[in-house]
């Protein structure tokens, strides 16, 4: 068995800061990575977001559901959903991809998510955010 493949189908749960939502997040996360965009940092309170992407198939909210916002002044904005109780922002939708990009910290288990693989929309970075020695990084998102 390939290494890589100790990540296996997994199920995830986890949920928000105040318990009134909850989902589970089943299958192999495509991609683990820290986020430093300007966007996530007004959400993360300045760090960078931690985030796994899981499929969408495997995703369900199995208690209460999510507030979602998108920007009304970007042609193809991200749809960002969290809770209206405690304001925890659990996930992110992207129109362009048939995942959910989680947030770590939202797992029941954060220690699950192990380490990011890359570092991406580092052109916002902020001189106090660290990286990695080694770590990939992209500018903006890495290449498909
Ligand atoms: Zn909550
Ligand atoms: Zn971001």
């Amino acid at each position: 068995m390939h290494a890589s493949d100790q990540q296996d189908a997994q199920k995830l749960e986890g949920g928000c800061y105040c318990g009134a939502i909850r989902y589970v997040a089943k299958g192999r996360p495509v991609m683990k990575g820290q986020c430093h965009c300007r966007e996530c940092q007004y959400i993360s309170g300045g760090a960078p977001h931690m985030f796994l992407i899981m499929p969408a198939s495997g995703f369900r909210y199995t208690k209460g559901e999510p507030k979602r916002f998108a920007r009304s002044d970007l042609e193809q904005p991200v749809t960002r959903e969290f809770c209206a109780e405690c304001g925890t922002h659990l996930a992110t939708l992207r129109p362009d991809l048939p995942a959910v990009i989680l947030k770590a910290g939202t797992l029941d288990d954060p220690s699950v998510f192990g380490a990011p693989q890359m570092a991406i929309f580092t052109v916002d970075k902020q001189p106090f955010h660290q990286i990695p020695e080694g770590m990939p990084t992209f500018e903006r998102m890495p290449p498909r």
